[in-house]
Parts: structure tokens; C-alpha cells; sequence
């Protein structure tokens, strides 16, 4: 771990004025993903800039029928706060489908959209690896990679995005709500997340000096029909293999809407138009739901020790749209797939 200098940030402004002046400083608030890069010897930061003292922590009711969640708002907050657990259920769903308790306690809203990837080969700094060492190479393509993306990969990297909350938010359609220098901004989620293609350092479209304030959701939670399903090497603190997000509203039998959001296979939560608009209008059943699968999967593309997740995703698919539908969503208290 290299040395590095502290400080704290006294409100936003200073956040972003300090971050603007060094270039080789970085944010800290829960500190759940950093301290173990900087422990692995992947990030090196010349200063740490603790924001965790920052107004940034409350959940509010916008305008327009939707909720304002602050950057800090720690991830059990936020999935035990009555109104997520009334109208975004879904995202109640996916944070307590992810990491533990303890770590759930300390790591921040904000913070877990800009946490990294876990591929095995970025935190080995001895392997090369493109998002650790622009050109380097990349370790995983012909390595260990069960855990690595089928879809949206580049010869660069086939990482994975680590997240079940974002998940959740690209499916809601969030909004995130940043500052920076140059003054405040909004991203939609879909643009947030970045693929790898030839600049994998890159895992989002936020810029170096932009702090993440709040995350928005909009007024529609899907609260009757939605289910998170997360499929993991073991029932409990383990990255997806694969994960969905599906949420529907419907008419009787009948889809009026669908969203789907699939985790653990591309460098960001995988979305695809043409597999929700196949679902439009449509009886609700098994056999449309896998052709809306197979659809989300086009182009899928395995490296070896992860060619499994193409069917598996296939399958989770179908079963998260078939909890959904019957107002059946996954449990995470009970994690076992039977
Ligand atoms: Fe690095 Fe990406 Fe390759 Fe993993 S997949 S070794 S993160 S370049």
C-alpha cells in the first residue's frame, strides 16, 4: 500500500475543488472497494479526499412522484427505507442480493456505481491487464475466465461490471446526478456505465473531477410485478454469475410494458430495446419470455471456462420474467434456486 496524504471535505464545493486540484487524488466514502485496491497495489492515490462527511445523505421525494437519493445514503439505508421498500422493491431486492451486512453498512450509494470490476486479473498486478495497465494485454481472454462477460466484450477486456443495485437502477431507468467544475450535470443510467471497446481504464462517463450527488429515481417502481434473481458460486458474499432484473406492468394477462436488465455478463447491466418490445402486447408466458432471451443474448460470445453463462443467462431470464409476471419475486432471504 503506498503512502498518501488525507484530507476531508467540508461540503461539495471543497470535494470538487480539491479533487480538480490533484489529479492523482481520489474520493473516499465507505472505502469498501478502494482499500482493497490500494491494498492489491492496483490504485495508487497520492491524497485521499474523505467526502463521507458531506450532506449527502438523505432520500427525498422529487416533484415529479419520484425519490432523490443521496450519494452517501449507505446501501442498508437505502434498502430498509420504507419508501424502497414500497415503490422500488426491486432495488430493495438487488442491494440485499449483494456483498454482506457489514459491507452493505458501510459502502455508499454512490459508491457502489463506481465500484470496479472483481475480474481476477485486475487485482493480481502482476499479470498484465488492460484496465490496470493501458496496453499491457489482457489475462483473462485465454485465462481463468468464469467470470468474465459474454457480451459488449472488446479485444481488451472482457470484464464484468460488479453491481446487482445498478442492475435495478438500469431496468428503474435512474438518473445520475453529478458536480464537477464545470457545474452540475444529470446521466441517464443506460450512459453512465461505459463497454470496454480499446479504453477499458474507463468504466463510466464520469469525469475525474465529478463527484456523484444523488441518484434519481423516476416515479415508477414497478412494485406488483418485479423480481431480482442472482445466480453465484455460493448462496451468500459472491459476485453474480449471472443476475436480472425484470419488472412488468400488466393488464390481465397482457405485458403493457417490460423492462429486463441482465448482471454478471457485459462491462455494464445489459439492456436490449428489441427483447422488451418483443414482450408488448404479448400473453405473458414461458415461451415469449425465451424468445425475449434470445434476444438479450445475440451475439454472445463465451472465452472458454465461461461459455456456460450463455445458457444460464438464457435460463434466468425466463425464470426472473416468469417471477415477475406471476407477482412471485425472488426472496433473498431464501437464496437457494430449487
Ligand atoms: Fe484486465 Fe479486463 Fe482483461 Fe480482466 S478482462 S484482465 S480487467 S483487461
Amino acid at each position: 500500500m503506498n503512502p498518501f496524504h488525507y484530507a476531508r471535505a467540508n461540503d461539495v464545493a471543497d470535494a470538487i475543488r480539491q479533487i480538480a486540484a490533484d489529479p492523482a487524488a481520489k474520493f473516499i466514502a465507505g472505502g469498501t472497494n478502494l482499500l482493497d485496491l490500494m491494498k492489491y497495489d492496483v490504485e495508487h492515490p497520492a491524497r485521499l479526499i474523505d467526502i463521507s462527511q458531506l450532506p449527502l445523505r438523505s432520500v427525498e421525494e422529487t416533484s415529479s412522484g419520484g425519490l432523490r437519493i443521496g450519494a452517501l445514503v449507505p446501501n442498508s439505508d437505502l434498502a430498509y427505507h420504507p419508501l424502497i421498500e414500497q415503490r422500488y422493491p426491486l432495488v430493495a431486492s438487488a442491494i440485499l442480493a449483494g456483498a454482506s451486512q457489514q459491507l452493505r453498512n458501510m459502502a455508499s450509494t454512490g459508491g457502489n456505481l463506481v465500484q470496479r470490476t472483481r475480474c481476477f486479473y485486475f487485482y493480481d498486478a502482476v499479470t498484465p491487464c488492460n484496465k490496470r495497465e493501458p496496453g499491457s494485454g489482457c489475462a483473462a481472454i485465454n485465462g481463468v475466465n468464469r467470470i468474465n462477460a459474454i457480451l459488449g466484450t472488446s479485444e481488451a477486456c472482457i470484464a464484468t461490471h460488479p453491481s446487482d443495485m445498478c442492475v435495478a437502477l438500469a431496468v428503474l431507468e435512474a438518473t445520475v446526478h453529478v458536480a464537477g467544475p464545470a457545474g452540475a450535470r444529470t446521466i441517464a443510467f443506460s450512459d453512465f456505465h461505459r463497454l470496454p471497446d480499446n479504453t477499458p481504464q474507463r468504466d463510466t462517463n464520469l469525469e475525474p473531477d465529478e463527484i456523484i450527488t444523488a441518484i434519481e429515481l423516476p416515479p415508477k417502481g414497478f412494485s406488483a410485478n418485479y423480481s431480482y434473481l442472482k445466480i453465484r458460486d455460493r448462496l451468500s458474499y459472491a459476485f453474480a454469475l449471472v443476475s436480472v432484473a425484470a419488472a412488468l406492468e400488466l393488464d390481465g394477462d397482457t405485458i403493457k410494458e417490460a423492462r429486463v436488465a441482465v448482471g454478471g455478463v457485459a462491462h455494464k447491466p445489459w439492456r436490449v430495446s428489441a427483447a422488451e418490445a418483443v414482450l408488448l402486447g404479448q400473453r405473458a408466458d414461458a415461451s415469449l419470455f425465451a424468445q425475449a432471451a434470445d434476444i438479450m443474448l445475440r451475439g454472445a460470445k463465451g472465452y472458454g471456462h465461461n461459455n456456460f453463462k450463455i445458457g444460464l443467462a438464457r435460463r434466468a431470464i425466463v425464470r426472473t420474467l416468469s417471477q415477475a409476471a406471476r407477482g412471485t419475486p425472488q426472496s433473498q432471504s431464501v437464496k437457494k434456486i430449487r
